[in-house]
């Protein structure tokens, strides 16, 4: 039988052509209906959080020139985590963890332990860093930050607290995949002033602050994950006590202005960015309450204004590539550095010793670069290691910036990750940091062109900038 369509409203009366799209919706199976201007839940949300901070003392992590075991808690440090699951598609789970870096290899544990017992894919997960530089030591993260052995009691701290730490990423993780509840799930951009290129007065920095807000069914807001490229480095060194920072402090804020809510951070390609102003007599805790109370403040209000709501399921890509190293030192080089003071000097004579154990030094860093993208409209990508400015600007020139969520410090931090053009400056971005990493050497230039191939192939084709 053939049918003849024409539009609604001509020939068919009014109620066959309700009969008519009923049951085309019916056979095409789409969602129900639901009016423009009403929230449409086609997804849900976990949400769930952990307290990572140890009851004993242990090396802080993220400056060289604190040389002994923490003395007390400032404020407590968090894991959280969020699992969205869109009605199509399996979950994704984000984790954000108050440390200076978690190490890739704690990552695939946990990732593998979250694949055994939630069948979570390894895309699907993505663990973010806050990058504060006052809570603990990871065992693996910059194994050479102190420039000199680490004490064998204290080393076992380390150890004791990064399995801990392992399983208390798990067990989030699990929670937050077993609570979902429908949600609602929407973004928006805002930006923050305080942080600071610290290399260059008024050079480059990204002052993005993407927000995405996850709210139950009765409209409250569950969770809030904001972004913002700046280092967590407002306490400085002469802070020995754990703390999170303006990202803990920010958190804190968000909770207290939202209750109920849990507050997410995570940070973008801050590497070469500082808090400003930092440290002070207090050894910054003004400082870093007030950025804290900045960011949560700009959070809230792009969270309660016109955000742009997801409805497509997020499409997860991992990509694992390798950046090369320059040329190594000559065994003469490396012996001659070996008489020098200071970081170079530890750094050297450790590779001189695996030179002499017979070991190969590597050529190439194991790199993971990962991207959600939720149809059209936010692309998240996730960029492992301290990735500095001219990443995100570069991103942002080539794809669309207002649609784009740039995360760093994700799934690894092998070590800071410099453009051609900080490597041509040099510095600490460029060389000294990768001593303190225990890398061999200064990336090569090529690594921008490897990492940008990289994310080009990572993204999707909507994506792309109009040019
Ligand atoms: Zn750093």
């Amino acid at each position: 039988m053939r049918i003849h369509l024409s539009l609604p409203g001509f020939g068919l009366p009014r109620r066959q052509w309700f009969a008519l799209i009923a049951a085309t919706t019916l056979v095409a199976g789409t969602a129900p209906s639901v009016s423009q201007d009403q929230p449409r839940q086609v997804f849900s949300a976990g949400v769930a959080r952990v307290d990572i901070t140890p009851d004993y003392p242990i090396r802080l992590t993220g400056y060289a020139a604190r040389k002994s075991p923490s003395e007390g808690v400032e404020q407590r440090l968090w894991a959280k985590a969020l699992a969205l699951r869109h009605q199509r598609s399996a979950p994704v789970l984000l984790l954000t963890v108050d440390t200076c870096g978690v190490p890739g290899g704690l990552v695939e544990e946990v990732a593998r332990r979250l694949s055994d017992q939630a069948g979570l894919e390894r895309d699907r997960l993505a663990v973010c860093a806050s990058h504060t530089h006052s809570a603990p030591m990871l065992a693996g993260f910059a194994p050479n930050i102190f420039a000199e052995p680490v004490p064998a009691d204290q080393a076992d701290a380390i150890d004791r607290y990064t399995r801990w730490v392992t399983d208390q990423l798990e067990r989030v993780g699990l929670a937050a995949l077993r609570q979902l509840e429908p949600a609602t799930v929407a973004w928006g951009l805002g930006q923050a002033t305080f942080a600071a290129n610290r290399r260059t007065a008024g050079g480059p920095v990204d002052h993005a602050v993407p927000v995405l807000c996850v709210r139950n069914a009765a409209g409250a807001v569950r969770a809030v994950l904001a972004n913002y490229a700046c280092h967590c480095t407002t306490l400085g060194a002469g802070m020995n006590r754990m703390c999170g920072d303006w990202a803990g402090y920010a958190q804190e804020q968000l909770e207290q202005t939202l209750p109920g809510a849990t507050a997410l951070i995570s940070i973008g390609c801050g590497a070469d960015a500082n808090p400003n102003p930092r440290g002070g007599p207090d050894h910054g805790l003004a400082l870093a309450r007030q950025h804290g109370q900045a960011l949560a403040a700009e959070v809230t209000r792009v969270s309660s204004g016109s955000l742009s709501e997801l409805v497509a399921a997020p499409q997860a890509r991992l990509r694992r590539v390798r950046l090369p190293f320059q040329a190594h030192f000559s065994r003469a080089q490396w012996q001659e550095r070996a008489t020098r003071p200071g970081i170079v000097g530890y750094h050297a004579r450790r590779n001189l010793e695996r030179l002499e154990r017979g070991e190969r030094l590597p050529e190439t860093l194991p790199y993971v670069l990962q991207s959600w993208s939720f149809g059209d409209r936010l692309a998240m990508v996730f960029l492992a290691g301290e990735v500095v400015v001219d990443y995100a600007l570069w991103m942002k020139a080539e794809f669309a910036a207002d649609r784009l969520w740039i995360t760093a410090y994700a799934n690894d931090v092998p070590c800071y990750i410099p453009s051609r053009r900080i490597l041509d400056e040099g510095g600490y971005e460029a060389e000294d940091s990768l001593w303190y990493y225990d890398r061999p050497q200064r990336l090569a230039p090529e690594t921008e062109t490897v990492l940008q191939d990289a994310v080009r192939r990572l993204l999707p084709r909507p994506y792309r900038a109009q040019l």
